[in-house]
């Protein structure tokens, strides 16, 4: 019998996670399943258990990348990453505790980047990152430096006030469909 969270989880994600016969081979290649306490697999199968608290409480849907990987070596197509999507959307909607904050503060910073700006900025991003998550440390501004300096994160972003106004557009069209 198909839970509530199942439903939820395959209405957001236009996935239909019953198709999954657990054969591994998505966690087999997950570039960060070194640093998740479940993997992909497992929390399919956490889903359909109904795991609630565990899952949108867990770093775990934080850690994904959305990197696909799993979407390509899945058998069944199953696209895991839009299932990880839709449990960070259900995780906020329901405040549930935040497995990974900082990985929350990031999505959110990037989003307000883009929504003000148009485009990306990473030199945006990174440094009110590094303020609003008390991590600014040395050998990071090493880092960034280097990448200042060959040019990789420049300074000022590249605006266009025409961009801008079509994302802005875009984000209120989105922020209408939800409501
Ligand atoms: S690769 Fe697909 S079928 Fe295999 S465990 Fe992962 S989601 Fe399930
Ligand atoms: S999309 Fe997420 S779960 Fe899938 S392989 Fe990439 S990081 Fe892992």
């Amino acid at each position: 019998m198909e839970n509530s969270l199942t439903s939820e989880v395959q209405r957001l994600s236009g996935e239909n996670i019953d198709l999954c016969y657990h054969c591994h081979k998505c966690t087999a290649g997950c570039p960060v399943v070194q640093s998740m306490t479940y993997g992909p697999d497992r929390m399919l199968r956490m889903v359909t258990l109904d795991q609630r608290d565990e899952l949108l409480q867990s770093q775990d849907i934080w850690l994904c990348a959305g990197c696909y990987t799993c979407a390509t070596r899945c058998p069944n197509d199953i696209d895991i990453s839009a299932v990880m999507d839709a449990l960070r959307q259900i995780a906020i909607s329901s405040h549930a505790p935040i497995g990974e904050r900082d990985a929350l503060l990031f999505h959110r910073l990037f989003i307000g980047v883009v929504q003000r700006l148009g485009r990306s900025h990473e030199a945006a991003t990174l440094g009110l990152f590094k303020v609003l998550s008390h991590t600014p440390k040395i050998q990071d501004m090493d880092a960034g430096f280097n990448l200042f300096i060959r040019g990789k994160v420049p300074v000022l972003p590249h605006y266009s006030a025409k961009a801008a106004a079509d994302v802005r557009q875009i984000f209120k069209k989105s922020e209408s469909e939800e409501n």
